[in-house]
């Protein structure tokens, strides 16, 4: 079995990633950056969105195993302490495989002479913001115009991504079971004269969400977009359109652990005598 990993700089995930090692060394497992079955991930949930963005060409043939050795995470199935159960679970090919919905991100750039267009898997989440003046953009749902936004920005997110930025500008937790995307609004400007939906709102995986930024008429503007833990400014933006990706993130993990559980563990805090740990 081939691994690769992406850990961050802390000394305990780099111990993680000692230990892995040492067995790629004993012939255990072969380490391969290039071409792997299994990435493990070591650190918390923004060092697992390094490690999909560096695989995510080859998310059809990859598994994610993620350890979590801050605290804990969404997508963090393992604890530091289970690294052994881990390599040994590997060895026996014993694991539970779960997979989630992906994000596809379209962005096409620049005047019709010199258009660019390109596709970005995203696993949390993409906004679009802008910092000064008002963004102004026309939301279509399918083929349809929808709403003209007036704001700060927009988001959309997958299930797995709604616990991230989306929880924190009100949108809802998803559960992963559902093929859905959610839009949420940054600050959206609402008046007698300019009016969004003003909610989150969820489409299923036979809806595309596409937008189209329109000029302020600023001289300032300048937008900002993000896909996970990336960042870019956006360029001559003409089009995002987004919709839930063919491809899916696949991971190993021990056992089942109830997403809505982690939900309350993590945002809530473990009720006494609720039985709630995972
Ligand atoms: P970061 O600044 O470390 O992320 C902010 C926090 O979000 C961290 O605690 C991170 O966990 C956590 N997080 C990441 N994905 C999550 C998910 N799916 N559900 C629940 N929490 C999640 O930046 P980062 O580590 O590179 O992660 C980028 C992500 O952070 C973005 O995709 C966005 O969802 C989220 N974010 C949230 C806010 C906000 O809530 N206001 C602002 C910016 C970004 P770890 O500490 O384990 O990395
Ligand atoms: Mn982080």
């Amino acid at each position: 079995m081939k691994l690769a990993f992406v850990s961050n700089d802390s000394e305990k995930s780099q111990g993680i990633k000692d230990y892995f090692q040492t067995l790629c060394h004993m012939g255990r497992f072969e380490e391969d950056d290039t071409d792997p079955d299994v990435v493990i991930s070591i650190g918390g949930d923004g060092t697992l969105l390094s490690a999909f963005h560096q695989y995510q060409d080859r998310i059809n043939h990859v598994k994610f195993a993620a350890i979590h050795t801050g605290h804990l995470g969404f997508y963090t199935d393992w604890v530091a302490g289970e690294a052994e159960q881990l390599a040994q679970s590997l060895i026996n090919d014993d694991l539970v495989n779960v997979s989630y919905p992906l994000l596809q991100l379209k962005v096409v750039q620049g005047e019709r002479s010199s258009r660019r267009v390109r596709q970005i898997l995203c696993l949390n989440e993409a906004t679009i913001k802008q910092v000064t003046a008002t963004f102004i953009c026309e939301v279509f749902i399918g083929d349809e115009l929808f709403e003209t936004f007036r704001g700060d920005g927009l988001c959309v997110s997958t299930p797995t991504g709604s616990t991230g930025i989306n929880k924190s500008i009100g949108g809802a937790v998803v559960h992963p079971s559902l093929n859905a995307l959610q839009l949420t609004e940054f600050a959206s400007l609402n008046n007698r004269v300019f009016r969004t939906l003003s909610s989150p709102l969820i489409v299923t995986q036979d809806e595309t969400i596409t937008f189209r930024p329109i000029s302020n008429g600023h001289s300032t503007e300048k937008l900002v977009l993000t896909y996970d833990n990336l960042f870019e400014s956006a360029e001559e933006l003409k089009e995002l359109s987004f919709k839930v990706a063919d491809e899916r993130i696949h991971f190993l993990g021990s056992k089942h652990k109830r997403f809505w559980n982690r939900v309350s563990y993590s945002f809530i805090g473990p009720a006494k005598g609720s039985g709630h740990e995972i």
